[in-house]
């Protein structure tokens, strides 16, 4: 009889959460990769294709799925291209899990399709849910389909819920590192550069979303997320800054009783969780020792200097479209300081900006969604 296998298709296979999902499912061997894709890095995408033989790629540039397409004429495999190609990989008959490893708010759309198509999610994009949590949530519900977090936060409260009653919980205590800035005032990151910026103490990932960890946009986009995976209020999220991301985050209980899930910073091990949940199978990898750890400290965040966090909390109690506009004007604005075209600050006084200018629709469709999105864009593009 031939040996089960699950069926996985990635979404963002190139970049810091695709190449781990993959580095999983070579270590584990027991999981079939149906579909992979990128934007546009066809040479690290042809040797992924090479090396776990899927039957689709999707690569959003037209003109590099056509290179792509000439280059793999020795293998059989379909090469398809834009959203329709993205959204033809997230509703593929023989996967299980959709892996949505894709950095930006063009997650959204392949992530609703494949929901409808009743796939589990092992949800990376974290803009999916702080933008169309409200469409995506009942939809999963509806469909009877797994959200799994890949976040190391949200999957460390999924990982102290197990089990758990959702009455029984009081507040979800999120840890952040505090960044690369941490300790730092204001008048000090006036000159920070690209560079510091990209310098994260704790963890090695995609450029967008280590600018966000140095702004605190990460932990307040976290926050929203965990609204909608966990269904708890704002009031019920607390943010508790420690510094070597050792606490991946925590559950507080109405008896008082705390759950922590404490690791080593991988982000193989939340991912690993996600695709084979409810199992825990082995991860190769270094261990927490105690003796030589000793301390484990805390802070509270500095919000006053990284308005991040502040200006997510304030789009989320507003609600409507306006953490799409937090969202997208952040996206937009950390793509401008990443081609030095603006500074670091301004990254704060453009999402502000935005938010200010924008008339909040409660309720929004998906068109609704996209249209704030491409709103943002366009102040932004025309301020800075
Ligand atoms: P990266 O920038 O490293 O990778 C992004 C991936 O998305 C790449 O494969 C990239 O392809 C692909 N991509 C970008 N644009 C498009 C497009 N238009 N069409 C198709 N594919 C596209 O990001 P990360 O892996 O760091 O982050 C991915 C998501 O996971 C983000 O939402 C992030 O917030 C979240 N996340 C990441 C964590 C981490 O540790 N990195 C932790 C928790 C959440 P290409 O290489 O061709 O550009």
């Amino acid at each position: 009889m031939k040996e089960y296998r699950k069926k996985i298709a990635v979404l963002g296979s190139t970049g810091s959460i695709g190449t781990q999902t993959l580095d999983v499912v070579r270590a584990n061997g027991d999981l079939e990769v149906e579909a992979l894709s990128a934007g546009s890095n066809i040479d690290l995408l042809e040797q992924q294709i090479r090396e776990f033989r899927p039957k689709l790629a999707a690569v959003y540039h037209e003109e590099k799925a056509v290179q792509l397409r000439e280059r793999l004429r020795d293998m059989d495999v379909r090469v398809v291209s834009g959203m329709d190609g993205l959204l033809e990989l997230a509703v593929m008959p023989e996967t299980e899990i959709l892996v949505t490893a894709i950095v930006g708010m063009i997650g959204i759309r392949p992530t609703i399709a494949a929901i409808e198509a009743g796939k589990d999610i092992a949800l990376a994009n974290k803009e999916t849910l702080v933008t169309a949590g409200h469409l995506i949530m009942p939809l999963a519900k509806e469909k009877g389909v797994k959200i799994l977090p890949v976040d190391s936060e949200h999957s460390a409260i999924f990982q102290c819920l197990s089990g758990e009653e959702r009455r029984s919980v009081d507040k979800l205590l999120i840890t952040a590192s505090g960044g690369p800035f941490r300790g730092k005032k204001r008048e000090e990151l006036r000159k920070v550069t690209v560079e510091d910026a990209l310098r994260h103490p704790n963890w090695s990932m995609g450029h967008k979303i280590t600018i966000d960890s140095a702004t605190l946009v990460n932990k307040g986009l976290e926050v929203m997320e965990a609204r909608w995976l966990f269904d708890v209020e704002l009031n019920d999220i607390q943010v508790v800054v420690q510094p070597k991301s050792i606490i991946h985050s925590m559950v507080q209980f109405r008896d008082g009783a705390v759950m922590a899930q404490l690791g080593t910073p991988d982000m193989k091990l939340p991912i690993q969780y996600a695709l084979y949940y409810p199992d825990r199978r082995y991860l190769e990898g270094e261990r927490l020792d105690f003796r030589t750890l000793k301390e484990i400290t805390f802070e509270e965040p500095d919000t006053e200097t990284f308005e991040g966090l502040p200006l997510a909390v304030r789009a989320s109690r507003e609600g409507g479209t306006m953490p799409t506009i937090f969202n997208a004007a952040n996206e937009r604005l950390v793509a401008k300081f990443l081609h030095r075209e603006i500074a670091f600050l301004d990254i704060y006084d453009g999402i502000r900006g935005a938010m200010e200018h924008h008339q909040k629709k409660e309720n929004p469709s998906l068109e609704e969604i996209l249209d704030a999105e491409r709103e943002a864009w366009e102040w932004v593009d025309q301020t800075f």
